[in-house]
Formats: structure tokens, sequence, C-alpha cells
């Protein structure tokens, strides 16, 4: 399992509500939730990088926040130009985890 690669499609799928194409499911379409949280959150790459569970301590929670007090729509995505903020922050940090991760993988590479 590359988690590296489920990060990258988590970059993705928040480019794509970015771009419109698509709503945010939260845990039901996250690759990386659907992996790693289970019930108790456990492994997450995002979770390793801040070392909080659930998602804290990223974007994600400001954006949920915005979705419901803004919008209260069912279907998360961007409906105006704070939508567009939030969710390019949640991008640019899933891209950020990815960088850091495989930063990490290149220096154990060399240590073989
Ligand atoms: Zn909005």
């Amino acid at each position: 399992m590359d988690k590296i690669k489920i990060m990258e499609s988590s970059v993705q799928k928040w480019e794509k509500i970015i771009a419109g194409e698509r709503s945010d499911g939260g845990v039901i379409d996250c690759p990386p939730c659907r992996i790693f949280y289970g019930l108790i959150c456990f492994g997450c790459p995002i979770a390793a990088y801040t070392g909080k569970k659930f998602c804290k301590g990223t974007p994600y929670g400001e954006w949920h926040h915005h979705q419901i007090e803004a919008h209260d729509k069912i279907r998360k995505k961007v409906y105006c130009s704070e939508c567009l903020r939030l969710a390019t922050e949640m991008r640019d940090f899933m891209i950020e985890i990815v960088e850091h991760m495989k930063a990490e993988r290149d220096a154990a590479q060399k240590e073989d």
C-alpha cells in the first residue's frame, strides 16, 4: 500500500472540488479516510503529519464549518469565494503532506 499514492488521490479530489467538478463527501470519499479511518482514525498520513486525528489541525475543520454555517446544503462543494479559498487551502495542505512524505522516502532510500 503506497501512502504517497493515496495522498495524491486526495490532492486530485480537492483539485476537482476547486474546479467545481465534484462535491466533498467527507469520510465517505476521502481517499485516506477510506483506508485509515474505520471508526478510530488510525495510521492516516494526515494524522501522522499533524499529530492529530480526525483531520484536526488541517484546513478541513474551517471548510466544514463554513459549509454548514454559510450554505447548509447536503452537498459540500464550492458555492462562494470563501469556499474556493478553503478548498484551495485544503488542496495545498494535501500537497504539503505529499511533498513531506516524498522527502522522507528519499531520505530513507539514501540510507540504504
Ligand atoms: Zn462558501
